[in-house]
């Protein structure tokens, strides 16, 4: 099963992604994730890519698709895999239908998630994520508290407010996605593997997708 996520920053992506894991037994790819390990890290790649990051703006395409190639192919994406934060432009897109056409590999759904602006901003603003690069758990401080306050119920790290998600950065990410990610649900609405689904909850998108391949 390979499933793409589109959505908006705090759409509820991660969510979703959690429960299309356990259910299909595939693995979450999260270029966002493997970003924020990386300048962790201080990888060349992470060196390259925080300043983008920090200002809420998108990493250049090249510096994505080197990753993601490699990705697609590791041994944990065998039975499949679930695409969140990616691809993010139409440019991303177009390079990853040619990969996956070389790889000989198919899309069985795409899935957007739609949220009202309002609720986006307020759940960005309250999340509080594991300062730990290899953990990243996700809390909200309203919805989902960890149950010591600032400290991660998984790996005990502190929980803290990422840099991009202040609200300044949060208005230049969402600028950024109506921009250049927004266009890609015109991209894929004529696909046959593509659904929309209301995501104030992540139930009708995980039934869209059962729905939709028969699984
Ligand atoms: P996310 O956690 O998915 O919202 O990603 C956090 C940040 O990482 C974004 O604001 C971008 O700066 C960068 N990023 C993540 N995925 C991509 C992508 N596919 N293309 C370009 N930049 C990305």
């Amino acid at each position: 099963m390979r499933i793409i996520l589109l959505g908006a920053p705090g759409a509820g992506k991660g969510t979703v992604a959690e429960i299309l894991m356990e259910q299909y037994g595939i693995s979450q790819i999260s270029t966002g994730d493997m970003l924020r390990s990386a300048v962790k890290s201080g990888s060349e790649l992470g060196n390259a890519a925080r300043e983008y990051m920090n200002r809420g703006e998108l990493v250049p395409d090249s510096l994505i698709m080197d990753i993601m190639e490699k990705r697609l192919q590791a041994d944990d994406c065998g039975k499949g895999f679930i695409l969140d934060g990616f691809p993010r432009t139409i440019g991303q897109a177009e390079s990853l239908a040619a990969m996956l056409k070389k790889l000989g590999m198919k899309i069985d759904a795409i899935v957007n998630l739609e949220v009202p602006e309002d609720v986006i901003v307020r759940r960005l603003g309250s999340r509080r994520t594991c300062s730990n690069a290899d953990c990243q758990a996700i809390y909200n401080i309203h919805t989902k508290p960890s149950k010591r306050e600032g400290i991660c119920d998984k790996c005990g790290s502190p929980t803290i407010q990422r840099e991009d998600e202040t609200e300044e950065a949060i208005k230049k990410r969402l600028a950024t996605y109506a921009e250049k990610t927004a266009p890609l649900i015109d991209y894929y609405r004529n696909d046959p593997a593509f659904i929309s689904a209301p995501s104030l909850k992540p139930e009708p998108a995980v039934e869209a997708v059962a729905a939709l391949t028969g699984r």
